[in-house]
């Protein structure tokens, strides 16, 4: 029989199972004098976030109370220790674990029941603030133009489309900065972190359907599926002009929906983009309720490699991103609180709950869910992870 989940049973599938130790044991920890263990703070980083727990003096609380042995945690520390660690620890060895328990995830077979793996990006705002106070806050204005506040922002690389969304990197920009040259570099440095071979094509929304941004997918051998909004006015007044007065090219059923489809590889590219031809695809989704979904989405994937279906299925795979990856990490694990308003600190928390999402989704859904075990909502193992804690053996401090 599994036993239940509890933090330190966790702890132990995650620095085991996911590889998780010698990142644990050295995180890139840039402390000159560390008085506490690295390991300490990051595991009790990590696991606050499966306990959604989104304050540091949470979890200064916590880790003063019977439950810190339960946790797996060593030391006790102030909420104030969390702050300077997370402003100097180097959020490259964060980043190069989360790809590689990606990459192992890969290895197990854990995508085996789909053909295409993909990888979507996305920008989201996060931490508002009334007064700016760091090099990454960006301000916002009324309908005057009058700066009222200040917010961060942020790209998002997850994998999508194979039954697991598992968020792998994260990528702030500043003021002076974009989301899509943002987005460049989380691409670059997503596929030499998870290799060259690991995802089949990158997803994204219109506003990175712009020619340097395909380009970079290009360069770094990556199909793109990318919404075609009005922001490409020629090319989407070409494609609507075209299929609306022509029937489907094809139609299947999704789910319960019945979906139509009209896709063409002819296309002409805008100006600046180096393709040959553009291939565009129109989808009408048919919900029973009567609803009907419609959108134009671009691809550089030939007909002869992709079907209609398979083009349409990536496309939807796009929402997994907001989804499972921005509102979950709203909702649940605070993401767009503030713990310590600092650059370094804000990133690292940005990654850490990202790292806790995927270990989360690993957890659950694969390894408790082995054999004829059903599967857990992410709420039911915080509770169960929580009443760890508050059992008797953590309260008895005989
Ligand atoms: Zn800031």
């Amino acid at each position: 029989m599994v036993k239940g989940p509890t933090p330190r049973r966790l702890k132990k599938y995650a620095m085991e199972r996911l590889g998780l130790k010698r990142y644990v044991q050295s995180p890139g920890d840039g402390r000159p004098q560390p008085q506490i263990p690295a390991r300490d703070l990051l595991w009790s980083l990590l696991l606050a976030q499966l306990l959604r727990l989104t304050s540091f003096l949470g979890i200064e609380v916590l880790v003063h109370s019977a439950a810190r042995r339960d946790m797996g945690v060593n030391r006790t520390f102030g909420d104030d220790t969390l702050g300077y660690f997370t402003e100097r620890l180097n959020p490259a060895p964060t980043r190069e674990a989360l790809a590689q328990m990606v990459r192992q995830a890969k290895r197990n077979k854990t995508f085996d029941e789909c053909r295409f793996i993909g990888l979507a990006i996305d920008g989201t705002q996060a931490g508002h603030s009334t007064d700016g106070a760091c090099c990454l806050c960006r301000p916002y204005r009324n309908a005057d133009k009058k700066v009222v506040g200040f917010r961060h922002h942020l790209v998002m690389i997850s994998v999508v489309g194979t039954g697991l969304s598992l968020p792998c990197d994260v990528e702030p920009y500043g003021p002076g900065d974009s989301e899509y040259a943002a987005g460049q570099r989380l691409l670059r440095r997503a596929v030499e972190n998870l290799g060259q071979r690991f995802a089949d094509y990158v997803v994204v929304d219109g506003e990175f359907a712009t020619a340097p941004f395909l380009h970079t997918a290009g360069d770094l051998g990556l199909p793109v599926v990318a919404r075609l909004k009005a922001n490409l006015p020629d090319l989407l007044a070409q494609a609507e002009q075209r299929f609306q007065h022509q029937p489907p090219t094809g139609t299947f059923r999704a789910g319960d929906d019945r979906v139509e489809v009209w896709d063409a590889e002819d296309f002409d590219p805008w100006e600046t983009l180096r393709w040959e031809t553009v291939r565009v695809l129109r989808y009408r989704q048919h919900k029973p309720n009567g609803q009907i979904f419609e959108a134009y989405w671009l691809t550089n994937f030939p007909q002869r490699k992709v079907s209609s279906r398979s083009l349409f299925q990536m496309a939807k795979s796009r929402w997994e991103i907001e989804n499972q990856g921005f509102n979950e990490a709203k909702t649940y694990h605070g993401l767009e609180h503030i713990c310590h308003h600092h650059p370094n600190s804000l990133l690292i928390q940005w990654l850490l709950v990202f790292m806790a999402m995927t270990i989360d989704r690993l957890y659950r859904l694969r390894y408790l869910h082995r054999g004829n075990h059903p599967v857990r909502t992410a709420i039911e193992l915080t509770r169960l992870l929580w009443l760890a804690l508050s059992s008797p053996a953590a309260w008895d401090t005989s």
